[in-house]
């Protein structure tokens, strides 16, 4: 088994948290200040091939001025031969659409709240010209303290779900605008909107407001803003959702509108943003003016044993609902996940399980190095679904399987998730009754 380490610059990079289709975000560590950050690392072929650039230099610029509580905090980029590394806050709290997997939804309060928050951070990047257009749930976080953290903010310009991805079958179009969709040229303010109210909609629902297998239909219901509300969302809320989500987007409501709307000021705190004086701008001057030829050192070891393996204070500090972390400072890589499990069957047994449950459910396996990636196709038939599963040993003979979503809608992931826990039940391990309220034996929820 291969395990990696590699260093970029002053931060050494750890493991990998989170993958979308064109980026990995790591774990990472600043030598220095021995703080952790997240990197997302992404290929530099992907920007040049987008011819965007200058773009990009400009939102990047603007990110790291930018201060606001519920943006994920940009600290500098670097880059490679190849690659490009955004080095960003580390937000521990996992994703906010965690919370509503095996609920119903939230309450009204509670999705108001979010709401708002969403709503400040969006407001705050408009107003500097900078526009996010691609709001879905994998780039709202939650903080330690339980606020919202919007990601990705200044990169809008890299390739997403919205238009490109759309060709390539990759991406889920269920939080796009209609005019995104149609390849109208179109107004990012306005899209924004309608996908921060597709967000609210699933906040207060559980489930999509556009949601078809067949994606034509699809593309025609969110064409003409076709969806109904369940019964327990208030004519208020209602009333809102409906004039966000307007088809047109001249007749749209636009965030000053959501600000003075009467369900929306219910209980709103506004943030003031502040703005750094000062920033040195140079690392992204460095990065991109010459993006060709500038990079900083990159050095690997490489090291063969059997699976990662994971200390128990690493371990303490991923379980559910307790955070430790705070006690121990140099273990502080850990983000909050719905999706792992704890298992005391040796590694290779493990992964035969998930192996033979995923064949079950007609996706394709390739398995490397104590790393499954399963693949399929999406519900709709259109787009691509993909997963990938890595065991971390905790404790001799006591593993960690980590899952996350690398394609696909969010909401199918955790279905999925729950299907794969239900046929791999033998191999995971719960602590007994009694055991349940220590907190160190906590299990994870599955
Ligand atoms: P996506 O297009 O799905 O947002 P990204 O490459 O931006 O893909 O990120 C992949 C995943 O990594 C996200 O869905 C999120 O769960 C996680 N992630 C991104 N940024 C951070 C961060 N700053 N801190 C913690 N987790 C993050
Ligand atoms: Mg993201």
């Amino acid at each position: 088994m291969k395990a990696v380490k590699r260093k970029v610059g002053k931060y050494e990079l750890g493991r990998t948290i989170g993958e979308g289709t064109f980026a990995k975000v790591k774990f990472a560590q600043n030598t220095e200040n021995g703080k952790s950050v997240a990197i997302k690392v992404i290929a530099k072929s992907t920007i040049l091939k987008h011819k965007m650039v200058d773009q990009i230099k400009r939102e990047i610029s603007i990110m790291k001025i930018v201060r606001h509580p519920y943006i994920v905090r940009l600290h500098e980029v670097l880059s490679s031969h190849t690659k490009v590394y955004i080095v960003m806050e580390l937000v521990k709290g996992g994703q906010l659409f965690d919370k509503i997997v095996n609920r119903r939804g939230l309450s009204e309060n509670e999705s108001r709240h979010y709401f708002q928050q969403l709503i400040d951070a969006v407001s705050l990047c408009h107003s500097k010209g900078v526009y996010h257009r691609d709001l879905k749930p994998e780039n709202l976080l939650l903080d330690s303290e339980g606020n919202l953290k919007v990601s990705d903010f200044g990169l809008s310009a890299l390739p997403q779900q919205g238009v490109e991805l759309l060709h390539t079958t990759c991406g889920t179009p269920n939080y796009v605008a209609p005019e995104v969709l149609s390849h109208r040229g179109y107004d990012g303010a306005a899209a924004d909107v309608w996908s921060c109210g597709v967000i609210l909609y699933v906040l207060m629902a559980g489930y999509l407001p556009f949601d078809e297998t067949n994606l034509s239909t699809l593309y025609n219901k969110i064409n003409a803003a076709e969806f109904s509300c369940p019964f327990w969302f208030s004519p208020a809320a209602m009333s809102l959702l409906h004039k966000i989500l307007d088809p047109n987007p001249e007749t749209r409501i636009n965030i000053e509108g959501i600000k003075m709307d009467p369900w929306f000021e219910n209980n709103y705190v506004p943030i003031r943003p502040k703005e750094i004086e000062g920033v040195n701008l140079d690392d992204v001057s460095a990065v991109f003016d010459d993006i060709e030829d500038n990079y900083v050192n990159e050095e690997s070891r490489t090291n063969d044993t059997g699976p990662l393996v994971m200390n128990a204070f690493e371990m303490i500090t991923l379980s559910q609902g307790l955070n430790l972390s705070a006690l121990f400072d140099r273990h502080q890589d850990s983000v909050k996940r719905q999706t792992r499990f704890v298992s005391r069957q040796p590694a290779k047994v493990i992964i035969s399980a998930i192996e033979a449950a995923s064949e079950s459910m007609g996706l394709k396996v390739h398995t490397r190095n104590y790393k499954t990636r399963l693949e399929g196709v999406s519900a709709n038939g259109a787009s691509q679904f993909a997963v990938v599963l890595e065991v971390y040993e905790v404790a001799p003979s006591l593993f960690m399987v980590d899952v996350r979503k690398a394609a696909g809608e969010t909401l199918e992931y955790h279905k999925f998730y729950k299907n794969l826990c239900a046929k791999i039940d033998y191999i995971i391990w719960k602590p007994k009754e009694g055991m349940k309220n220590t907190a160190l034996l906590r299990p994870m929820t599955c």
